[in-house]
């Protein structure tokens, strides 16, 4: 057997990290020229008029949020699963979340279900395309438009993703993408908000000139966190350290399984952290004009990879691509009835895998409203990370179908 195969990667390589960690103790983080023209170049490419940096995604959603005269109590519609920080800003800004299943293929609201939740108060949604999953988007955007919703499109798995050829976060009144770590366009974090409308656009730039000017500790965790990152997925780092670390977890904490994503906060927030609302810097404004060059090319790296994984594996049920969209399978899930079996069996093969590290939101214990979504349930609960990102070899792939193939024996 080769090398372990860590479950995921960071899309820089050690290098870059090392490099932009020494530029960012002594660059300059505020020049207004390299962001505006990032911001324009962004606008572009997704086929949008306007594009505002913030410095995370959730702050992003936050002003567009904002950008509206919400009543209190005015409802929107949100994903099951989520990061939690996008339900904190939701709730400071006093509007009730509404969680809809998904559709087990396409990840996506499931439009029966959504048409169930719709009611007089329904103000806003948030449509999430979880792992760079393509819903079928004329429906959903038909079904928004009648009931005249605020739509935010959260694309942040799913950039480049394509729905009869237009782009992802260009369908909604506002998109919104984070560059952050283990993103397939990662500046060191950063809350990339597009838009079509002038006016949206002249609102949400007053909020961005609102924003604390930047701080470079922040940024350098920032880089420190994906350098360490980009490290232990690092093929012989893994192999040696990282995995037999995450073998003792399991073996020491075998109820703990699956997940070694480490304790989040799960407490409800009093208030929003101050860090949240600190400007994007010019710093990764140039990193993302660099990085933004080398996206298409992982993208058709990673699908080939999926494609080949996903036609020679016949005995595992992965979501599934709806006529029209061009998903980007930014991490390829499948379902597993007994995943922490199937986790161990995979360990024993090489293969590192984990549900996802994502929130439940729709269901934490800590939080006030709940939903009955049980679709969402078994994507959280039962489905694991298959690894087939750019790199991989064709020896690690046929390993991987070869072992998955292999499940029903077991
Ligand atoms: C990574 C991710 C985010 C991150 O948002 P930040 O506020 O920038 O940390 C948001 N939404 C989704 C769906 C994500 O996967």
């Amino acid at each position: 057997m080769g090398l372990v195969i860590p479950r995921g990667i960071v899309y820089h390589n050690v290098n870059d990290d090392v490099s932009a960690l020494l530029r960012s103790t002594y660059s300059s983080l505020n020049d207004v020229a390299p962001i505006r023209k990032f911001e324009e170049k962004f606008a572009n490419y997704i086929g949008c008029n306007y594009c505002i940096s913030f410095p995370f995604a959730r702050t992003a959603i936050y002003y567009a949020l904002k950008s509206r005269d919400f009543k209190i109590g005015d409802e929107i519609i949100m994903p099951p699963i989520t990061i939690k920080s996008i339900l904190d800003v939701v709730l400071d800004l006093k509007l009730k979340p509404v969680f809809v299943d998904i559709n087990q293929d396409t990840l996506s609201f499931n439009l029966e279900n959504l048409k169930l939740a719709i009611g007089p108060n329904t103000k806003a949604i948030l449509i999430t395309y979880l792992f760079g999953m393509v819903p079928q988007l004329d429906y959903l955007m038909t079904l928004c438009k009648e009931n005249e919703l605020f739509v935010i499109e959260d694309f942040s798995q799913c950039l480049n993703g394509r729905f009869k050829d237009k782009k992802v976060g260009s369908f909604g009144d506002i998109g919104v993408y984070s560059a952050s770590s283990t993103k397939t366009l990662d500046t060191y974090g950063g809350g990339l908000l597009v838009c079509n409308d002038e006016n949206d656009a002249k609102c949400l730039r007053g909020h961005q000139k609102s924003l604390q000017p930047a701080k470079r500790t922040q940024l350098i965790q920032k880089i420190i966190t994906d350098l360490i990152r980009n490290i232990a997925t690092t093929r012989l780092v893994f192999h040696l350290f990282v995995f037999p670390l995450l073998k003792l977890i399991n073996f020491l904490y075998p109820e703990s399984v699956i997940k070694h994503t480490g304790d989040r906060k799960k407490e409800m927030i009093e208030n929003l952290p101050q860090d949240w609302f600190t400007s994007f810097t010019s710093f990764q404004a140039n990193e993302g004009l660099r990085m933004i060059e080398t996206i298409e090319n992982s993208d058709q790296l990673r699908k080939n990879n999926v494609n080949q994984v996903k036609s020679s594996t016949s005995t595992v049920m992965f979501p599934t691509s709806v006529k029209n969209a061009k998903s980007v399978y930014w991490q390829l899930v499948a379902y597993f009835d007994e995943p922490a079996k199937v986790q161990k069996y995979l360990q024993s093969k090489n293969i590192d895998t984990s549900t996802t590290s994502l929130e439940y939101i729709a269901n934490l214990p800590a939080y006030p409203i709940k939903g009955d979504t049980p679709n969402a349930n078994k994507l959280y609960y039962n489905g694991l990370f298959v690894p087939a990102y750019p790199g991989l070899s064709e020896t690690d792939l046929s390993h991987i179908s070869h072992v998955l193939n292999d499940l029903q024996i077991i």
